[in-house]
């Protein structure tokens, strides 16, 4: 399992990564950082990187060799990362392979995420405790709270107290995706590094890099949403399934008559809230691609598709089109809402009879 990368590699926000570059290159990097952006662009990944480019043994040019017994010790962390023990319900056998990743972990370099749901104040106050000390080994002691937002409020305050005497040779990471969720004496005691989406053209050849034919990076780009880690984790065989489905549904409601068939179908998706949710997400994109069809053929997304989709377009009129997108928009912020899956869709189809 080797999928770090060099801080010279890490993808999208280059300005961020090249402050940091530079203060860890001037010795001057903040004693408490926040990371913030949106899910998924690899936020915690780039505050490991930074804590092996800070304690890496035998740095190359100026990046961490990814080789050394700091820098493989540090990257086990986040490969340790959600790792449940195999033999225990609860807690750590200490010996299953996922334990052992556990135990490779570097002693001074630590994640602290929630348990259950939030992050705790016994969680803060051991990591307290802890960095009074000097680190173990490292030069310099990283502790990195993600997502920090998810820290109740005690352990807001004690942390805060930390970060009024911060301890030397340690840097604090708090990683969120909303900075203002935190205290603002937090804030104003940390240095912000504000994140964006990482572009599509990056994560296409990111993920080509990678080894995925360049059709599928091009697709799990597009549904990405700026988010690397989404399109890693993106399942295209799931995605195709649903979306095929997706496009025969269409197919029988865009050419007419095809109603009755089109909402048993429906009723069958219904059943199953994921399968649901990847089945109007596809029929969405599908939709936007139709549109596009006759109207701005370059900007079609899915091209595997494109003579099914010509030929949707060609037989179905614009403005029929466009009224159904509506109503799978509607469809899609009802179920934001919670309503049941199965009135949503009903809904649908009387809004779309009305329409005929
Ligand atoms: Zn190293
Ligand atoms: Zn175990």
């Amino acid at each position: 399992m080797r999928n770090m990368i060099a801080l010279r590699n890490f993808i999208g926000n280059a300005r961020a990564v090249e402050i940091l570059k530079r203060a860890i290159q001037q010795d001057r990097v903040p004693h408490a950082m926040i990371f913030a952006g949106p899910a998924g662009i690899g936020k915690c990944t780039l505050a490991i990187l930074v804590a092996q480019r800070l304690n890496c043994l035998s740095p190359i040019e100026n990046e961490a060799c990814d080789r050394c017994s700091a820098c493989t010790r540090i990257r086990a962390v986040i490969e340790s990362r959600n790792l449940q023990c195999l033999s225990l319900k609860s807690g750590f056998c200490g010996s299953c392979p996922n334990c052992r990743i556990r135990t490779k972990c570097h002693p001074d370099i630590r994640l602290i995420e929630p348990e259950k749901t939030t992050i705790g104040i016994g969680q803060v106050r051991e990591m307290i405790n802890e960095i009074m000390f000097q680190p173990l080994e490292a030069k310099f002691r990283v502790v990195i709270l993600d997502p920090a937002e998810q820290m109740r409020a005690e352990a807001h305050n004690s942390l805060l107290k930390t970060l009024e005497e911060p301890p030397s040779r340690t840097i604090i990471i708090l990683v969120t995706t909303n900075p203002y969720i935190l205290l603002e004496t937090i804030r104003s005691r940390s240095r912000l590094l504000q994140f964006g989406e990482i572009p599509q053209d990056q994560i296409v050849q990111r993920l080509i890099d990678g080894g995925k034919p360049a059709d599928e990076a091009r697709l799990a780009a597009t549904l990405s949403g700026g988010s690397l880690a989404a399109a890693i984790a993106f399942n295209s065989q799931e995605y195709r399934e649903a979306r095929e489905k997706a496009l025969h549904f269409l197919e029988l409601i865009l050419n007419k008559g095809g109603f009755s068939e089109a909402s048993s179908i429906a009723a069958e998706i219904t059943k199953d809230k994921q399968i649901f949710r990847l089945w109007t997400d596809s029929a969405e994109a599908l939709l936007q691609d139709i549109y596009y069809a006759s109207t701005a053929p370059e900007r079609i997304g899915q091209l595997d598709l494109i003579h099914r989709l010509q030929q949707l377009a060609g037989a179905v009129p614009r403005s029929f089109v466009v009224s159904v997108i509506d109503a799978v928009r509607k469809l899609k912020s009802e179920l934001q809402l919670n309503v049941n899956r199965q009135i949503a869709l009903e809904a649908m189809f009387l809004r779309l009879g009305s329409v005929k």
